[in-house]
């Protein structure tokens, strides 16, 4: 067996299951060793019968005292019994629709059994266990590993093929860090690690196994972010001719703030350094980023280059557009939308003028990076609210230049400081850390169903006094457990039986893109009171006049998502308002919410965001655009991560393109690691 052994050369491995198998990245031996338990069962201990503690799973050794009996209950349902004993005393396994059972279980032989003992009276049971022959006993007896998993795929299998495999190949698992990382940090070897990650001999032998691993991986992803950054500032950018930033801003119809100005000015000086520019402007939401966006656009356009600016969503590309056509029609920019749900001659139409230079500043979706848009001559690329995009898909768009454009990354999402060093680790930053002036913070309340009612008249009231209203619903169909609010069925019923005589519509995610714009162009024409939307309203939209948002089953959501949301209201000259509707009773629950309803500072509730749920559920699934992590979690393991930056920043100064022999196994991992997820690397 070898590191490159086919997992489906296995004897219990056919073609359905290879399939399964690769379905989690699963193809060979290698996979499976770099492929960890999300957890772990402690079986080392084992119980006698009668000492068999109640509320947690524990292994039992003990013989089958009796030929196991399969009985149908009913249709679809047999159940299969037996009684097994031991010196302190008796108990009935049992087992579900298991009939197999009946041969696997011989009377006279000893087991050990893995389940939860049930004591009812002088009774005991234990249902469904998980059960080994005593004398070949291979998951009992030790801590077993949990592997995520896929339909098709059980932990027993997926253990069935890591023992063998760990047994057989761990020591062929390349050491990628270099000696002198691993002996500095006192590190096991990559051989340890993945023995022990796997099966481990003990929960101190896990610890062991676990902080070399969570090293490597952040060590590895730190030398890949390093290294982009040093690629990138090797690299020769456009110089765009300084031009005074005060000629455009004398085009707005407002002052800047000095944040805004300070922003400006930085993209101004790295469009003129010969190098391109790779910039994040970080501002809450509301801060005004869109000015910013479009200084750069002009400034491009001074230098004869064309901008292209790419949002999540299409309300979002909309809204962009508008505002920035407006802003820049003095300029003489001439700004052009493409997204997805254009009609095709529509899009061909855009495309033809980009191509031929005819647009200076293109708007759009992800559609500008679809194959068969060309740019004359792209020298700009804008990306707003970044966390919804990978850095593949940055480059993608920057792929479309001919020399390595400037780069503007705009994003609302505050990002705690942890994080944004591994995300934008390439970039550099400014944050916006000051919000237009006459702004009032939104006053946050937390109410329960028997507020219902005094919600509805503060609803009421606002509409009265001509503001316009958000009600905000976590799903958009029926199912995902009923009592939740669907927003159709909801906004119907507030149309009619609540609010008759008020202008009520919905929007939702389904909804066809052009229906979602008539509805938003409404909203934001005034010609509608309530809003009744999904989070599709969460990013970018802008409408002064909102000033209440109502937010049902407001434990759905996240912190972070929550103040994403509330950044929609607060826009305008009135005092806003945003009310958090919400049944749970759970005292976390309630501290979260009570939390948010106290602080408005994007940055403090980002922190306890990533501090309640952990990276993964703070982006939403694969949303920041990193390579997966599989040993590291970002929220525990700062620092370690602290510590793997500082070991990657001495190691690339002495080694600045990891050349040398003994770091070209660090090398391979890291050109691994960022092709899972594009090829950023070309
Ligand atoms: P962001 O994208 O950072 O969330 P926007 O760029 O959409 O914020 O700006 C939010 C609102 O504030 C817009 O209506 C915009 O016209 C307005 N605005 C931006 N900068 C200023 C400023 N300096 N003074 C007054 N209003 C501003
Ligand atoms: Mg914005």
């Amino acid at each position: 067996m070898e590191l490159g052994t086919l997992l489906q050369t296995f004897p219990s491995i056919g073609p359905a299951r290879a399939k399964a198998l690769k379905k989690l990245g699963l193809e060979t031996v290698g996979d499976l060793l770099l492929y960890y338990p999300r957890a772990y069962e402690d079986r080392t201990k084992i119980y006698s019968i009668a000492a068999a503690p109640q509320e947690e799973a524990v292994c039992v050794s003990a013989l089958v005292a009796e030929a196991p009996r399969t009985s149908r209950i009913r249709k679809g349902l047999t159940v299969t019994k037996c009684r097994v004993v031991d010196g302190s005393g008796s108990a009935q396994v049992t087992f579900f629709n298991q009939d197999y059972v009946r041969y696997a279980l011989t009377a006279g032989e000893s087991y050990i059994f893995y389940g939860r003992m049930e004591v009812m009276g002088r009774h005991r049971q234990l249902t469904n266990p998980v059960f080994e022959r005593e004398d070949r006993a291979r998951f009992t007896g030790r801590i077993m590993p949990v592997y995520p998993l896929t339909a098709g795929v059980s932990n027993n299998l997926l253990a069935g093929l890591a023992l063998p495999s760990v047994e057989s190949c761990a020591h062929l698992v390349s050491d990628q860090l270099p000696s002198e990382v691993r002996l500095g940090r006192k590190l096991c070897t990559a051989e340890y690690a993945c023995c022990n990650v796997h099966f481990p001999a003990d929960q101190e032998a896990l610890a062991v196994a676990r902080r070399r691993l969570v090293f490597e991986e952040l060590f590895t992803l730190s030398c890949g972010m390093a290294f982009l950054r040093s690629r990138r500032t090797e690299a020769r950018g456009r110089v765009f001719p300084d031009r005074p930033v005060e000629d455009f801003l004398a085009l707005l119809p407002f002052s800047p703030t000095g944040a805004q100005r300070r922003a400006m000015e930085e993209v101004r000086a790295d469009m003129a350094s010969g190098r391109p520019m790779n910039r994040l402007v970080q501002g809450d939401v509301g801060s005004g980023k869109t000015a910013v966006a479009a200084c750069a656009a002009w400034l491009a356009k001074a230098a004869g280059a064309q901008s292209a600016m790419m949002a999540p969503t299409e309300i979002l590309a909309h809204q962009h557009y508008e505002t920035l056509s407006a802003l820049l029609a003095p300029t003489g920019i001439r700004v052009g939308l493409l997204t997805g749900s254009m009609k095709a001659a529509e899009k061909r139409k855009v495309q033809a003028a980009l191509a031929a230079g005819e647009i200076d500043l293109a708007v759009g979706t992800h559609a500008l990076l679809s194959q068969g848009v060309e740019y004359a001559d792209l020298g700009l690329v804008i990306t707003d609210e970044q966390h919804r995009f990978g850095v593949g898909q940055r480059s993608a768009l920057s792929s479309k230049a001919k020399t390595p454009p400037h780069v503007l990354v705009m994003s609302a999402t505050p990002i705690p400081r942890t994080l944004a060093l591994l995300i934008y680790g390439d970039l550099e930053v400014t944050i916006i850390d000051e919000l237009p002036p006459g702004r009032t913070p939104v006053e946050t309340y937390l109410v329960g169903e028997d507020k219902r009612e005094r919600m509805y008249n503060f609803v009421r009231k606002n509409v009265s006094q001509g503001r316009q209203v958000y009600i905000i619903c976590p799903a958009v169909e029926e199912g995902e457990g009923s009592e939740l609010k669907a927003v159709t069925a909801y906004a119907k019923e507030l149309a009619e039986k609540v609010f008759p005589d008020l202008r009520v519509a919905f929007v939702h995610g389904k909804l066809k893109a052009r229906e979602k714009e008539a509805v938003m162009a409404a909203f934001s024409g005034g010609d509608i009171d309530v809003l009744v939307s999904t989070t599709v309203v969460e990013v970018g939209v802008d409408v002064p006049n909102a000033a209440l948002m109502v937010i049902e089953n407001a434990d759905r959501f996240g912190l972070s998502q929550l103040h994403q949301l509330r950044g929609r209201v607060g826009r305008g000259k009135w005092q806003s308002y945003c009310v958090l509707v919400s049944g749970n009773r759970s005292p976390e629950t309630r501290e979260r919410l009570k939390y948010f309803t106290q602080t408005t500072d994007g940055f403090k509730i980002a922190e306890k965001d990533l501090e309640l749920r952990g990276p993964g559920d703070f982006f939403g699934q694969r949303q920041h655009g990193l390579p997966t992590l599989r040993a590291a979690d970002l929220a525990g393991d700062t620092r370690v991560l602290k510590e793997a930056q500082q070991a990657a920043r001495d190691l690339l100064e002495q080694d600045p393109t990891l050349s040398q022999p003994e770091h070209r196994p660090l090398m391979e991992r890291v050109r691994q690691l960022f092709a899972e997820d594009g090829d950023i690397f070309n």
